[in-house]
């Protein structure tokens, strides 16, 4: 770098101070000039825009134009090269003006010779380098501040989602224990009056309501429980599939009866409907028979008295499809998909709290057990009009 000569463009209009200026550049020693020289105000634009300089010399004086329209516009075409302006003796204020419209320099004419001509150069070039190297760690600085903030917007979002996580799990903690304090008070509670000596005790007709109570109770503390367990195992990974073949109205046929005394109990109407020619399916039964647990509970749990829930089986080229239908509620449209991931309950617009009271695991549940059999959930509701949850399973080839 050192050896290339310093390239140094001269534009004035009079050829004497050409040569007057190269002159001087070969007095200089230790250091090789290569002048370059354009009389002309419209090539010296062109030729400064081409930044093949190191450094330019501007007479002031350029027929119409001047060396300070020059040097603007030459700046505004994003010339790179220092510009040093060539005045004549006296031009103070034109010094000026060239040094704050961005003149590295002034030389007066006729007053210079090669040290002052070198000096000029060298301090020009010298402040060029500074002002790139200070560009430079501008946005070195701009860099580290962006990337600054974008870590300090990750941790913020950690930081959020952190508590955000930590909210559901306390919410959760309280759900859970509010939620298994009830079947537990209806447990203790049967149990007492089961116990009761002598002339408290109760009549055959009344013990056997308290333990189908405290059964029912049992049940759905051992559901919730299973629901967590089984929620988290399947989120680790740890919950192996046992593929069998899939008997799904056998295994219906089992439920079918607590199905119904759940209806005949909630007053509620419960139908199946199977269709022939099932396909075969491979799947763990045991996790298919809580999805569907799950999906006709809710079906209960979410229609009002009177309500009519229906469970359909039927096939089609894709595999199995089943659906709980029910005319209770409804599903408002935004919460369709939401209601899948964990936790997640559709909330009274007007209390902002649940509209019954559950954990928001069920679905979660029943969407993982599905998606890892390969297969889909969804619902299809209304508000009002009841709500229709299908999940396909694939056929088995
Ligand atoms: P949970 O019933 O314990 O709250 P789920 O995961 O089973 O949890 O269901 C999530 C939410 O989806 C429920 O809180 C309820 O708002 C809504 N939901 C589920 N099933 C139905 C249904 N059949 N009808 C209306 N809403 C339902």
């Amino acid at each position: 770098m050192a050896n290339h000569p310093i390239r140094v463009l001269l534009v004035d209009d009079d050829e004497d101070y050409y040569v007057l200026t190269r002159a001087l550049l070969s007095d200089i020693v230790g250091k090789p000039y290569q002048l370059d020289w354009v009389a002309r105000y419209d090539d010296a634009l062109r030729t400064m825009q081409t930044n093949v300089h190191d450094v330019c010399l501007l007479d002031f004086h350029l027929g119409q134009h001047t060396g300070l329209e020059l040097l603007r516009a030459a700046l505004a075409s994003n010339c790179q090269a220092p510009m040093i302006m060539l005045t004549g003796q006296g031009d103070h204020e034109v010094d000026l003006e060239a040094m704050r419209a961005g003149a590295a320099d002034y030389l007066t004419k006729g007053r210079t010779d090669a040290a002052l001509l070198e000096r000029a150069i060298r301090y020009a070039l010298e402040r060029r380098r500074t002002l790139e190297a200070l560009r430079e760690s501008q946005q070195h600085i701009a860099q580290l501040y962006e990337q600054e903030q974008s870590q300090r917007r990750e941790l913020e979002q950690a930081y959020a989602d952190l508590r955000q996580a930590e909210a559901l799990r306390d919410d959760l903690t309280r759900m859970i224990v509010h939620d298994l304090r009830s079947p537990l008070t209806v447990i203790i509670s049967s149990l007492h009056l089961l116990g009761q000596p002598g002339k408290y005790a109760p009549s055959a007709d009344a013990a056997g309501r308290w333990l189908d109570r405290a059964r029912t109770a049992s049940q759905r503390m051992l559901g919730m429980i299973s629901d967590l367990l089984e929620v988290s195992k399947l989120e680790a990974g740890e919950l192996q599939l046992k593929r069998a073949p899939l008997l799904l109205p056998a295994l219906l046929a089992e439920k079918e009866d607590g199905y119904r005394s759940q209806a005949a109990r909630d007053n509620r109407t419960f139908e199946v409907r199977v269709r022939p020619g099932l396909p075969h399916v491979m799947a763990d039964a045991e996790l298919i028979g809580r999805v569907i647990d799950n999906l006709v509970s809710n079906a209960f749990k979410y229609t009002e008295p009177g309500g009519r829930i229906e469970l359909q089986l039927e096939g089609d080229g894709q595999g199995l499809i089943a659906r709980v239908r029910d005319d209770g509620m409804g599903i408002p449209a935004e919460y369709r998909e939401r209601i899948f991931e964990k936790f997640v309950q559709v909330t009274d617009p007007q209390t902002g709290a649940p509209v019954r009271k559950g954990t928001g695991l069920g679905l979660a549940f029943c969407r993982m057990v599905v998606e890892a059999h390969g297969g889909r959930i969804w619902v299809d509701s209304a508000p009002g009009q009841g709500s229709t949850f299908v999940f396909v399973l694939p056929a088995s080839v």
